[in-house]
């Protein structure tokens, strides 16, 4: 069945009865290019299983399930179900979970499904949660070995933005500190059913197998980025100080001892500055 036909999949949705939810992020990749691509860049091969979040129809779920061993897939819309049942009808290496990607137990459905296998996250993700759902991928340290999702370009610039300069994050350092991320091509909006107001891009995130810092050092780590990066047009010192309640003087010697000026705002900082920063005010 050819999903990317657009009279094939307006004829399936209009016999199933399915009306494009715009809440749950629903634009369809119809472009025939896009998943083939996704899924050969994002691990889709013998010896991966590969968990997709939110299936549509199944147009990446088939070209993920074609290449890797076996698919799990997170869909929280019920009312693809039996549109899966049929679109995916061909595949038997794959198993649809009828949950919210942001409530279900991913380390169950990985231990459970890739038994044995290398696993992969490849996604065309709802851009209401786009942040959500990568933070909690990196932050439940998911034994994966890549993330590659579809965002929004403007979330593609930010998640693959330099730490320390103006287009980074908070969830830029979450990335990075996680592993690195890479823009690999951008979308047209014309690639989706219906059509979105933005263009969109591919990134891979390559996750780092060693956590960074241990647990309580990377809580703090977190804690400093947050009250930071909420507060970006504050200095270092002041958001630091109202929001961890860390004395202001001890602010200022850590910023001295590396060589940073007083006013220095958290946002300037690289990523070696930031880890160097919490671990000297821990
Ligand atoms: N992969 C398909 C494609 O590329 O054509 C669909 C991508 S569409 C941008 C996002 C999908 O995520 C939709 O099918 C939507 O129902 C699903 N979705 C939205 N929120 C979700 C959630 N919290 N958990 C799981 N799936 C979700």
């Amino acid at each position: 069945m050819n999903l990317t036909n657009i009279g094939t999949v307006k004829d399936i949705l209009g016999r199933h009865g399915f009306s494009f939810s715009k809440g749950l992020g629903q634009n369809f990749i119809i472009n025939p290019d896009i998943c083939p691509k996704i899924a050969e860049n994002g691990n889709a091969a013998p010896g991966f299983g590969v968990l997709e979040i939110g299936t549509g129809i199944g147009v990446l779920t088939a070209e993920l399930a074609k290449r890797a061993d076996k698919v799990a897939a997170v869909e929280i819309d019920t009312r693809l179900m039996p549109v899966l049942e049929e679109t995916l009808a061909g595949f038997s290496n794959i198993k649809i979970f009828n949950e919210d990607v942001m409530k279900c137990d991913l380390q169950k459905i990985i231990r459970e499904e890739f038994h044995g296998l290398k696993a992969a996250v490849c996604a065309n993700l709802p851009y209401y949660i786009t942040s959500p759902v990568i933070m909690l991928l990196l932050e439940s340290r998911l034994p994966v070995e890549s993330i590659t999702v579809m965002v929004q370009k403007e979330a593609a610039q930010r998640l693959c933005a330099e730490v320390g300069t103006r287009e980074a994050g908070a969830i830029t350092v979450g990335v990075n500190y996680f592993g690195t991320a890479k823009s690999l091509f951008n979308v047209s909006r014309g690639s989706f059913m219906p059509s979105p107001n933005v263009d969109s891009a591919v990134i891979r995130i390559d996750v780092n197998k060693e956590p960074v810092l241990a647990p309580e050092k990377e809580k703090f780590f977190f804690a400093m980025v947050k009250s930071g990066f909420s507060q970006r047009r504050k200095t270092a010192a002041n958001a630091l100080s109202s929001q961890l309640g860390i004395e202001k003087q001890k602010i200022y010697d850590c910023l001295r001892e590396l060589a940073l000026p007083e006013t220095a705002r958290l946002e300037q900082l690289n990523m070696e500055q930031l880890l160097d920063l919490a671990d000297r005010l821990r």
